[in-house]
C-alpha cells in the first residue's frame, strides 16, 4: 500500500528508525514541505540525496530507501533557515516523486520486515553477537555515557538493539544509509557487524598512534621535570652556577667580535656545556675551552700609529747607539706601513745577550701603539707547546702562540719570538716546522692550534724574533726571516748606556730621586771594566741596581740627603773587583799562541798550546773543542807536512814524534771555523822551536794549501783582543772591509795585519 507525503531531501545525513535528530533546512522547497507537513499530521518523508551538491534533486538523485519521520519541533531562525527536530519512525521505499513544486511530494511504500523469516534462536544469537561486538567497541571508547550503556544491555529485541546501536555510532552517513537499506534482520545484522568491527579496528589503530605520540610527549615532559628537579637540587647543593655561567658565556658571545661561523661554533659548545653535569671533569674541560674561545681576539684589532717620526723618537729615546739596527728597524716599519697585512718580512734580531734585542722590540711595539707579547721559545722541545694539546688530553692547553694572542687581546699585536735559536725538536714532533707555519705568510692566516681547533688568523700579527747565535737557527726558519745583527758593546758604549739609560732606570726602579744618587763617570767605568765582563749590559744593569739598593738603604737608615759613588768608595757598594784583566804573560814562548774566538756571549781569547815529544806519530787533541776545530787541526798538520822541507823538518819527524794540542781556558765550547791558523802556528812553533810573540793574537781558518779564509764576529773578537792587552792582531785579508766598519774606538792602539796565507801569519807571529 503506497502513501504520499511531503518530502525533504537530506544532504549528508541519514536518519534511522528510532533516531531523534535535528537539522537545519534552508532550501525553499524543503521549508515548504515542512510547512505542508505541519498542516497535515506532521509526518515527513526524509530521503537522502546521493550527491550533496544537487539543489533540485530528481527521483534518481535520491537513495531508494528513506524514512518516515514525525516532526517534533520547528524553530524559525534568521535568514529563512528553519531548524526542525524529528524522530525516525519507519523505513519507506521511494516509488516516485509526484511533484517537485512547490515542494517535493513523494510516493512510497513501507518496507516491512518479515518477523517470521528467522527463528527466535537466530534472533537471540544475533543479539548476543552484536552485544559482544558492541562491548568491545565500547571498551575502546570510554566516553560513552552510562545511561546509554544500560539501555543497550536491557534491550531484548535484536531488531531494536541494532537500530539503537546504529543510531549512536558516529559513522559516515553512507554507512548508515547502507544499514537503512538492509531490509531483513540478517542483512541488517551483517551490515552493522561490519560497521562495528571496522570501528573497533579504526579506534584501536587510532589509540595506538595516540599512545605513541603521548609517549613522546610524556618523555619530553619527564625530562623537563627531571631537569627542573636537578636545578633545584643543584641550588640546594650550591652548585647552581652552570646555568648562570652558560648565560654569561652567551652574553659574552653576543658581544664577541667574530665571524658568524666562529660564533656559531662557540654557541654549540655552550649548548653542549649546559648539558654536562657540573661535577664531571668534562665540565671543567668544556668550561676552559669556552673561556679560551671567548677570550681570543677573533676580529678585534688595534689601530697602528703609522707616524715614523714618532717611532724614530721613541727608538732613540730608549736606546743609545745601535744606529744600524735603528735604521733597519725604521726601514722595516716604513715597509710595514706600505704593504698590506701579512706581507712585511719577519725581522730576526741576532746578537749576544743583554744587547737590547728584546728592549728594541718592545720599543717598536710602543712606537706603533701595538700590544706587545713575548713568547719565550728557549727550551721549547715539544711541538704541542707551540701548537697546543688536543683537548682529549688531561690538562690540555692552547699553544704559546694562541695563548699569546689571548693575552694580547687583539689580532694584530707585536709578537716577540724570543730565543728562536733555542727551540729544538725531539720525538714529540717538529717544533721548527710548527714555527714555520706560524711565520709563513702563505699559511698563517689559517693557523691551526690543536686545542682551539678553529683556525686562527695570524696574518696581521707582527713577528719579531731574537736569537743569540744565527748558526743555531734551523735553516728553513732562517730563510723566512730578515736578519739584523746586534753586536756587543764597547766599553765606551757601555758607559754611555749606563749613564744615559741604566742609571735612570734603576734609580727610578729603586724608589730614589735623581738628585739623591750621583755616580762619577770614573766609577761607572770601573763597574764596566772590573765588575762585569759581558757582551751586553745586563750584568752592568744589575750592578747599577745593586749600587742603587745600597744607596737607598743608606739614605733611609742614616737619613742622608745624597749618596755619591766614586772610584774610591765603589768597593763599599759592590765589594771587591771581580775581574782584573788577566793580561797575557809578557814573554814570547814556543808552542803557545793566542787565538780569538766568538761565542754566543761575545768575543774571547783562547790560548792554544802544543807540545811535541818523541813517540810514534800520534796526534792528540784535548780541552774545550768543537768538531770544526778538530778538523781545523787536521788541516793544519797536513799543511805543515806539505811545507816541511821549507822549515827543514826531517822526513822522519812525524813518524817519531807525538803531538798534543790543548786549549786550556774557557768553559764555553768554542766552535766555528776560525782557529785554523792559530793551531797551525802553534804546531809549527812547537816543531821548529820558533818562539811566538806574546802580543799577537790571530783569527782565521786555514786551507790545506795554507790560504787564510775569512771569519765572522770580527767586532767581538777585536774587542776581546784589546781587552786582553794585545798589540797586534792577524785578520784574514778578506775581512778588511768588515774591519772598516768597526768603530775606531775599538781599533785604537791595535795593529791590524791582514793576512792572505800562512806565510803572512808566521811572518807576523814568529819572533
Ligand atoms: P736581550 O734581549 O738582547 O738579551 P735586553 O733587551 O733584555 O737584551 O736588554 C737588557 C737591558 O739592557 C734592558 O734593560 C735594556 O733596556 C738595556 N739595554 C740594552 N741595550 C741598550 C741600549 N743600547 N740603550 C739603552 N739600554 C739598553
Amino acid at each position: 500500500m503506497s502513501i504520499t507525503l511531503p518530502a525533504v531531501a537530506l544532504r549528508g545525513m541519514t536518519i534511522l528508525p528510532g533516531m531523534v535528530a535535528h537539522f537545519d533546512i534552508s532550501r525553499e522547497m524543503s521549508v515548504k514541505a515542512v510547512e505542508a507537513a505541519m498542516t497535515g499530521d506532521q509526518t515527513l518523508f526524509l530521503v537522502t540525496q546521493r550527491d550533496i551538491e544537487i539543489d533540485c534533486p530528481k527521483a534518481e538523485d535520491l537513495y531508494e530507501v528513506g524514512i518516515v519521520a514525525t516532526i517534533k519541533q520547528v524553530i524559525k531562525m534568521q535568514n529563512g533557515i528553519v531548524r526542525i527536530l524529528v524522530e525516525g519512525k519507519r523505513r519507506i521505499r521511494l516509488i516516485s516523486l509526484i511533484s517537485q513544486e512547490p515542494y517535493l511530494l513523494a510516493e512510497g511504500e513501507y518496507v516491512e520486515e518479515d518477523q517470521d523469516a528467522c527463528s527466535a534462536e537466530a534472533r537471540e544469537g544475533m543479539r548476543r553477537a552484536i552485544q559482544e561486538a558492541y562491548a568491545r567497541y565500547a571498551s575502546l571508547n570510554p566516553r560513552l555515557g552510562k545511561e546509554y550503556f544500560r539501555q543497550i544491555a536491557e534491550t531484548k529485541d535484536a531488531a531494536r538493539l541494532m537500530d539503537l546501536i546504529a543510531n549512536n555510532i558516529p559513522v559516515y552517513y553512507e554507512e548508515k544509509q547502507n544499514y537503512l537499506e538492509a531490509v531483513t534482520l540478517e542483512e541488517r545484522y551483517e551490515t552493522l557487524m561490519e560497521i562495528l568491527l571496522q570501528e573497533v579496528n579504526i579506534i584501536s589503530l587510532k589509540n595506538e598512534f595516540q599512545s605513541k605520540v603521548r609517549e613522546r610527549v610524556d618523555k619530553n615532559q619527564k625530562e623537563y621535570l627531571l631537569r627542573e628537579q636537578m636545578k633545584v637540587i643543584r641550588e640546594e647543593l650550591g652548585e647552581d652556577n652552570i646555568g648562570d655561567d652558560a648565560e654569561q658565556y652567551m652574553e659574552s658571545l653576543e658581544k664577541l667580535n667574530a665571524s658568524r661561523e666562529v660564533k656559531e661554533r662557540i654557541r654549540k659548545e655552550i649548548d653542549r656545556f649546559k648539558n654536562i653535569p657540573p661535577s664531571s671533569s668534562e665540565s671543567t674541560v668544556a668550561r676552559g675551552y669556552i673561556e679560551t674561545l671567548l677570550e681570543l681576539p677573533w676580529d678585534t684589532a688595534s689601530k697602528d700609529n703609522k707616524d715614523l717620526k714618532n717611532a724614530k723618537k721613541i727608538l732613540n729615546d730608549d736606546h743609545y747607539g745601535l744606529e744600524k739596527v735603528k735604521e733597519r728597524m725604521l726601514e722595516f716599519l716604513a715597509v710595514h706601513n706600505l704593504t698590506s697585512k701579512g706581507q712585511s718580512p719577519i725581522i730576526c734580531l741576532a746578537g749576544p745577550p743583554g744587547t737590547g734585542k728584546t728592549s728594541i722590540a718592545r720599543s717598536v711595539a710602543k712606537a706603533l701603539n701595538k700590544e706587545y707579547v713575548r713568547i719565550c721559545l728557549g727550551g721549547v722541545r715539544d711541538e704541542a707547546e707551540i701548537r697546543g694539546h688536543r683537548r682529549t688530553y688531561v690538562g690540555a692547553m692552547p699553544g704559546r702562540i694562541a695563548a699569546g694572542l689571548r693575552t694580547a687581546g687583539v689580532k694584530n699585536p707585536l709578537m716577540l719570538l724570543d730565543e728562536i735559536d733555542k727551540v729544538s725538536s725531539d720525538y714529540k714532533g717538529d717544533t721548527s716546522s710548527a714555527l714555520l707555519e706560524v711565520l709563513d705568510s702563505e699559511q698563517n692566516s689559517k693557523f691551526r692550534d690543536h686545542y682551539v681547533e678553529i683556525p686562527l688568523d695570524l696574518s696581521e700579527v707582527m713577528f719579531i724574533a731574537t736569537a743569540n747565535s744565527v748558526q743555531d737557527i734551523p735553516r728553513p726558519l732562517l730563510d723566512r726571516m730578515e736578519l739584523i745583527e746586534v753586536n756587543s758593546y764597547t766599553e765606551n758604549e757601555k758607559l754611555h748606556i749606563a749613564k744615559e739609560h741604566l742609571m735612570r732606570k734603576q734609580i727610578k726602579k729603586n724608589g730614589l730621586k735623581r738628585n739623591q744618587l750621583a755616580v762619577s763617570d770614573e766609577a761607572l767605568g770601573m763597574v764596566v771594566r772590573s765588575y762585569t765582563r759581558e757582551a751586553g749590559v745586563r750584568g752592568l744593569e744589575r750592578k747599577i741596581g745593586e749600587i742603587c739598593r745600597k744607596a737607598a738603604r743608606e739614605i733611609y737608615e742614616d737619613n742622608r740627603k745624597k749618596v755619591s759613588v766614586t772610584k774610591k768608595n765603589l768597593s763599599q757598594f759592590l765589594g771587591k773587583e771581580k775581574y782584573t784583566f788577566d793580561r797575557a804573560d809578557k814573554t814570547d814562548e814556543i808552542g803557545i799562541v793566542r787565538g780569538l774566538a766568538w761565542t754566543s756571549v761575545g768575543g774571547d781569547t783562547l790560548e792554544i798550546e802544543v807540545n811535541v815529544m818523541p813517540g810514534k806519530g800520534e796526534f792528540k787533541l784535548t780541552g774545550q773543542l768543537g768538531d770544526v776545530m778538530k778538523e781545523s787541526a787536521q788541516a793544519g798538520i797536513s799543511y805543515i807536512r806539505s811545507v816541511s822541507e821549507e822549515y827543514k823538518i826531517p822526513k822522519s819527524f812525524f813518524r817519531e814524534h807525538d803531538m798534543h794540542i790543548h786549549i786550556p781556558e774557557g768553559a764555553v765550547p768554542k766552535d766555528g771555523p776560525s782557529a785554523g791558523i792559530t793551531m797551525a802556528t802553534a804546531m809549527l812553533s812547537a816543531i821548529t822551536k820558533h818562539k811566538v810573540r806574546w802580543d799577537v793574537a790571530m783569527t782565521g781558518e786555514i786551507t790545506l794549501r795554507g790560504r787564510v779564509l775569512p771569519i765572522g764576529g770580527l767586532k767581538e773578537k777585536t774587542l776581546a783582543a784589546k781587552n786582553a792587552g794585545m798589540k797586534t792582531i792577524c785578520v784574514p785579508k778578506k775581512n778588511e772591509k768588515d774591519m772598516e766598519e768597526i768603530a775606531s774606538e775599538i781599533k785604537k792602539g791595535l795593529k791590524i795585519v791582514y793576512v792572505e796565507t800562512m806565510k803572512d801569519v808566521l811572518k807576523t807571529a814568529f819572533v
